[in-house]
């Protein structure tokens, strides 16, 4: 490439090389008022008709965006051109586009610097249109836009006359200011349009500005420098002014910062406690709970812990970029250094069988699939061929893989990215000998981290561990199956604030309500303990009196049974006093494997399980419920762009009938030897219902079985509201509320800023509720709740109130919620539920029911 030379400053005329092909368009007349009002520069948009971003100009790359997306050329002159594909591209999060520059880089006209699937960010995005604007405008002296069309590498698109040095005095003076840190809101980090925002309102201040993240150091007036520190969100920074003006600007600029600049979607992040600095300071954020001492994320495993905050953090690991040896030795390095991680990943899964933990031996051997995963391997040799050393071309390949991962809206898969670093991670310290580091918490610890690996949780002293707090994740993380397991609370998809807090933070985490309260009172912890050891009596109590029926002081009787994922939650169901099984998740069988489960293991699953439970306890398999949003590497779903809303559940199985006819030949063969029924996800139509019944009968007929009792999950509002026609071809229905929820509020039951209001308690869920049952009970068929709220105290005098007959909670509550309902009288259940059916909040419903053990 060549080595581009400066121009003459005094007389420069600079002209920009069209970068793409395509009619050009006034900057003023692109429909974002950020470009179009010049904040970010002038320029030029232009409407592609090709799908190569080129070089406009020899240069050097000096800021490629992560998403990929947008890129600035800085000439030798100083002038920065920034290109900008699309309008609000920026949350594609680098699909669609494929830089072939990284920064650094030096470029000659013409040079391929990003390429892009038009169709895609067509259909993706709001605009195709992409601007090339002169970031440090004030250094050209006229813009002369061309008009009309251009072809690229060929015409001129944009013609410069550059002016002299700098302009803008800044008087000088010696005090520097600084801000408090600042925790950015923005959804995408501080991107071109915040940065933008930032750099012109800098620039109305006589002062030297500059952002701070971490060591380095940026002009606040420059959107290339901001964007090069690649701010993210969560990430703290300073801003430190110096100059006539700086007070001014930091009291500007640093709400407005906390604020998110105007980006939409931002929730801006709390400031911790200890962060808010006193009277001067600038005013407070709007943290998300409006109370500074409550962080809130989502529930990912109930119970209350008191106990001080622990960060857990991950050192990189530096690594050498350059192969000492041939590619062929550094293969053999690395491929020695998986075989061993594969080694220790085997060993450590064979302590935790042995040790009765099924749970997290199963994630460990998910983690020797990852060490096979072709794609990895392929980046990984990749960089081989090229020379890099096997440690730096597995750290990349790993930390790319898992970073795409993670910016996947799906939750599994972001789940995955956790795994992925940690198996990654494993296999780097193999390579380098560097000791990966293992926290050593202090006793009534609680865990704060981005997120915890199965490996950090693993080795865990229990004894001194109180809870976990991750801000990635969600309920169905792998941290939260482990904190499940291991009985701890766990809150997931916390406020990054959280990662701020000094070690020693006196905390309480309530992992039912996913929130954790700062500094609390020594009376709040006082109480919280002898909450805990009420709770405790009474859960021992309880347990001494689980195999009492659960009966209401007034001989309503109501079916007590328990949701299970496989065969060693179905052991402890009989000692529990568990009447049954009310849904046996068999996604348990279909999970972590490369191929689906055939007839005959599927069979033997389900027969273990219900000869468990013996012949007169009920077992309720649920076919499989997985779909978009849960993926399986051998049943490919395209992508949806709602997955929730799109192929699940039974859909799946009625598009795939060879997977639902198999699992349904299983169960129907397993009935022979306990009492099972079989329960459909996810039904919405009675078409649906009516095509897997008739399903069943075929197979069922051809293996000359029993006829089995068939139900419906319903947990689509459409299945509710129809109730009436679905209860004369169903035999029973089990409401499934966290769905019903979900798709009640259309609030994803798993986002982190929605979880406080995703409450099944809503007046709305608790009517399609009432309906069900009322509808049911017309046609003479039972109705039980399997979702969440079938164990939430509050909820279950409702839910028996309005007539639910079966209970299906988690297994340890079992004792717990039979204990309750044997201490309430149904009519005053009846009472309060009609009573709370004309509420308007599920907080009244709340206030209405108080929970018994904090009552
Ligand atoms: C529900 O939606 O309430 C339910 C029990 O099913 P799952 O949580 O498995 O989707
Ligand atoms: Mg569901």
């Amino acid at each position: 490439m060549n080595t581009p030379t400066p121009a003459d400053p005094a007389t420069a005329r600079l002209a920009l090389i069209a970068p793409l092909s395509g009619p050009l368009i006034p900057l003023e007349r692109v429909p974002d008022p950020v470009f179009a009002q010049k904040m970010v520069g002038d320029g030029i948009s232009i409407d592609p008709l090709d799908q190569c971003l080129r070089a406009p100009c020899a240069g050097r790359i000096v800021q490629l965006h992560p998403a990929g997306h947008a890129v600035t050329v800085a000439t030798p002159e100083g002038i920065e051109i920034l290109m900008h594909i699309g309008l609000d591209t920026v949350n594609l999060k680098g699909s669609g586009f494929t830089p072939h520059v990284k920064v650094g880089d030096t470029v000659k006209v013409g040079d391929a610097l990003i390429e892009f699937d038009a169709d895609y960010i067509a259909t993706h995005a709001k605009s195709l249109l992409t601007q090339i604007v002169i970031t440090n405008s004030e250094r050209v002296a006229e813009f002369k836009p061309a008009t009309g069309s251009v072809v690229v590498g060929r015409d001129v698109a944009l013609e410069l006359m550059l002016a002299g040095a700098e302009t803008g005095v800044v008087v000088e003076s010696a005090k520097i200011v600084t801000s408090e840190a600042i925790l950015i809101p923005n959804p995408t980090g501080l991107h071109a349009r915040p940065a933008a925002v930032l750099a012109n309102l800098a620039k109305k201040f006589k002062a030297d500005i500059q952002i701070q993240k971490g060591a380095a150091q940026a002009n606040a007036k420059s959107v290339v420098a901001i964007m090069g520190l690649e701010i993210n969100q969560g990430d703290k920074i300073t801003l430190l002014a110096k100059g006539e003006e700086a007070e001014a600007a930091i009291a500007t600029l640093t709400p407005l910062l906390w604020e998110g600049l105007g980006d939409q979607g931002c929730a801006p992040a709390p400031a911790p406690a200890s962060f808010v600095t006193p009277a001067n300071a600038a005013p407070a954020p709007q943290p998300r709970s409006e109370d500074p001492n409550l962080l809130i994320g989502v529930a990912a495993s109930p119970g209350l812990a008191v106990g001080v905050v622990f960060q857990v953090r991950h050192a990189e690991i530096t690594v050498v970029e350059d192969a000492e040896g041939s590619p062929q030795q550094e293969r053999e390095r690395l491929d020695h250094a998986i075989d061993e991680a594969r080694r220790q990943l085997e060993a450590l899964q064979a302590r935790l069988h042995g040790g009765g933990a099924a749970d997290k031996a199963a994630i460990f051997a998910a983690h020797q699939e990852l060490l096979d995963d072709p794609d990895l391997l392929d980046i990984a040799y990749s960089a081989l061929a090229k020379g890099k050393s096997a440690a730096f071309a597995w750290q990349r390949a790993f930390t790319t893989h898992a970073d795409r991962l993670a910016g996947l809206r799906n939750e599994l898969l972001a789940a995955r990215a956790n795994d992925l670093r940690d198996v990654g991670r494993r296999a780097l310290s193999l390579l380098t000998g560097v000791q990966p580091e293992r926290p050593d918490p202090p006793n009534n610890a609680i865990l704060i981290a981005e997120e915890l690996t199965p490996s950090d949780t693993a080795s865990l002293d229990r004894h001194k561990v109180r809870g976990f707090c991750t801000t990635l994740g969600g309920a169905t993380s792998h941290v939260a199956i482990l904190a499940r397991s291991l009985d701890i609370p766990a809150a997931a998809g916390m406020e990054p604030g959280v990662l701020e807090l000094p070690n020693g933070t006196p905390v309480i985490l309530d992992g039912g309500k996913g929130t954790l309260r700062l500094n609390p009172s020594t009376e709040e912890v006082e109480r919280i303990r002898q909450t805990q050891e009420r709770v405790a009596e009474r859960r021992h109590i309880d347990l001494g009196e689980a195999q009492k029926p659960a009966v209401t002081r007034d001989h309503h009787v109501v079916e007590v049974v328990g949701n299970i994922g496989g065969l060693a939650d179905a052991e402890q169901i009989p000692g529990l006093g568990g009447e049954g099984v009310g849904l046996l998740r068999s996604e348990f069988l279909f999970l972590e494997r490369s191929t689906a489960p055939n007839e005959d293991e599927q069979f033997a699953a389900y027969k273990a399980i219900t000869e468990a439970l013996g012949p007169n306890r009920p077992l309720i398999i649920r076919t499989l419920d997985v779909g978009g949003d849960k993926p399986l590497a051998y049943l490919p779903i395209p992508k949806e762009d709602n997955p929730f809303l799109g192929e699940r559940g039974l859909r799946v199985g009625l598009d795939r009938p060879e997977i639902l006819r198999t699992q349904l030949r299983a169960i129907l063969r397993a009935a022979a030897f306990g009492k099972i029924r079989v329960m459909f996800p996810m039904v919405g139509l009675l078409s649906e219902l009516r095509d897997a019944k008739a399903i069943l009968e075929e197979e069922r007929q051809r293996l000359n079985a029993q006829p089995i009792e068939t139900g419906i999950m319903v947990e689509i509002p459409a299945a509710a509201v129809m109730a009436a026609q679905f209860a004369r071809e169903a035999d029973f229905f089990s409401i499934g509320t966290n769905d019903l929820t979900q798709y009640t509020l259309a609030m994803d039951r798993g986002h982190p800023k929605l979880a406080p209001k995703v409450d099944g308690l809503n007046p709305s869920v608790l009517q399609l509720i009432a309906w069900t049952v009322q509808a049911a009970h017309t046609e003479g068929k039972w109705v039980g709740v399997c979702g969440g709220i079938a164990g939430d105290p509050q909820a279950v005098p409702l839910l028996i109130g309005m007539g639910v007959d079966e209970l299906s909670v988690s297994v340890p509550i079992i004792p717990s919620i039979k204990a309750q309902i044997r201490r309430l009288q149904f009519s005053d259940c009846q009472a309060l539920a009609q009573q709370a059916l004309t509420l308007e909040t599920a907080a009244q419903v709340r206030a209405l029911c108080p929970d018994p053990d904090h009552a």
